[in-house]
């Protein structure tokens, strides 16, 4: 299957969702020599390989743009190429993967051995972020020109914040002479160092020491404030407090240079998943409350959040079988992105389909400017297929990754990606639909 390079497709009679258009209708889409050749009512190709997706959506290929792939350093919890089969098994053709690999994404070496891996693999396009500073060390900042020459579409020092707001003015400054994007981990270390859940009701419960809100908002509002001064370009990852999303409503009204996403697992659960314990239920901003639940919604749907990015963070099992104090943060993602923005925004909350595409696939490629989040003819095909009523139980032994660290194990879903096409290659095709016959 791997770079296998495809007769034609046609893809007939399907809900055809283009962002980029701000369409939904049904229709044929053909993808020819790696483009979208046209889409029409009633499209004709002899040599194609037909397929009838009546009652399927077909939608620019998904972009998450935070996940954590390990390599390299951290193979034995995931490698590029079994986190880009489940990124490809998720109905994305493009990921932004955070840079604290050991040693950390902070020089032009690492990041074209991401990109080559990536390449070699075939299921992916990885856009590699770089780290801010050398070393992720918070004291000196890496060289942005040669990095973004080598591919890095971005820089962060994700994992961590970068605690000092002089280095962060810096970083921020300095971004200005190319433009580059700068994406925070918002995270006020006082306050948070010593939780490891959300600070509240259940904390107190359980006897584990908190992480308050104000952990989150007062770093976003530092950022924030950091590039309205600056006029530079930032991006805060993973947003899961109330405040953070009123800081970020009001920097925009203002006109700050801001953009943002959150993590499905914000949308779909609270503090209540930890209940038990349950390490598989632990990350870093935590799970908070329904109010703030209720906040990131309502934050997607106004458009003060511009992304659903999963914050994919693979753990071997050692790192989550232990007491909950000493687990590791972080769950996977990618493979319950799309299923969970069906089930809690479009089914629950009466997000559009065409919404909820630009919250995963085109406001993620204008973010990172990359080319996605597009069907118009000429495009590179990057085409996920959907099916909206497909229902599956999310089982640990038909997981991609090479991680099972989910709160989401064995939940039934309704809908997911059935096939994945990038660039005109098929790199998913859950029940053979579009092989040549
Ligand atoms: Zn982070």
């Amino acid at each position: 299957m791997k770079n296998r390079v495809m007769p034609p497709i046609l893809l007939k009679g399907a809900r055809i969702i283009d962002p980029a258009n701000n369409k939904d209708q049904v229709g044929d889409l053909l993808i020819k020599d790696q483009k979208i050749d046209s889409i029409g009512a009633d499209i004709q190709c002899e040599d194609a390989v037909e397929t009838n997706l009546a009652g399927k959506w077909v939608v620019p290929g998904l972009i998450d743009m935070h996940v954590h792939l390990r390599e390299p350093g951290f193979e034995y919890k995931e490698t590029i190429e079994t986190g880009t089969m489940a990124a490809a098994a998720g109905g994305f053709t493009k990921v932004a993967c955070m840079p604290n690999t050991s040693p950390p994404n902070d020089n032009e070496s690492i990041t074209r051995f991401i990109i080559e891996r990536a390449e070699r693999a075939g299921y992916c396009k990885v856009l590699p972020v770089a780290s801010i500073t050398r070393g992720q060390q918070g004291r000196n900042l890496t060289e942005f020109f040669d990095l973004l020459q080598a591919g890095a579409v971005a820089f962060s020092d994700d994992g961590l914040p970068v605690t000092k707001a002089s280095l962060m003015r810096l970083a921020l400054e300095y971004s200005l002479n190319f433009d580059a994007l700068i994406i925070s981990h918002a995270e006020e270390l006082e306050l948070s160092v010593q939780g490891c859940m959300n600070e509240g009701k259940t904390s107190t419960k359980l006897g584990l020491k908190g992480i308050p809100n104000a952990a989150e908002d007062i770093a976003v509002f530092r950022d924030c404030c950091l590039a309205e001064l600056t006029g530079a370009r930032l991006h805060i990852a993973h947003v899961s407090t109330k405040g953070s999303v009123e800081i970020i409503r009001q920097a925009k009204a203002r006109g700050v240079r801001v953009t943002a996403e959150t993590a499905p697992h914000y949308f779909s659960l609270t503090e209540e998943a930890v209940n038990g314990y349950n390490t598989f239920a632990k990350m870093n901003p935590p799970l908070r409350t329904e109010e703030d639940r209720k906040a990131v919604i309502q934050g997607l749907r106004d458009g003060t959040l511009d992304a659903i990015a999963t914050d994919h963070a693979p753990h071997d099992i050692l790192s989550k079988e232990c007491e909950f104090e000493l687990a590791a943060n972080g769950i996977i993602g990618l493979e319950t992105s799309l299923p969970l923005a069906l089930d809690v925004l479009v089914r629950q909350e009466g997000f559009s389909p065409l919404e909820v595409m630009k919250l995963m696939s085109f406001n993620p490629a204008k973010i990172l400017n990359v080319d996605g989040g597009s069907l118009n003819p000429g495009h590179k095909a990057d085409v996920t297929i959907i099916d909206p009523d497909f229902q599956f139980c999310y089982k640990r032994e038909e997981i991609r990754s090479k991680a099972f660290n989910s709160p989401f194990l064995n939940k039934k879903f309704t809908g997911r990606a059935i096939a994945t096409i990038m660039a005109g290659k098929v790199t998913f095709d859950l029940n053979g639909l579009l092989k040549a016959r």
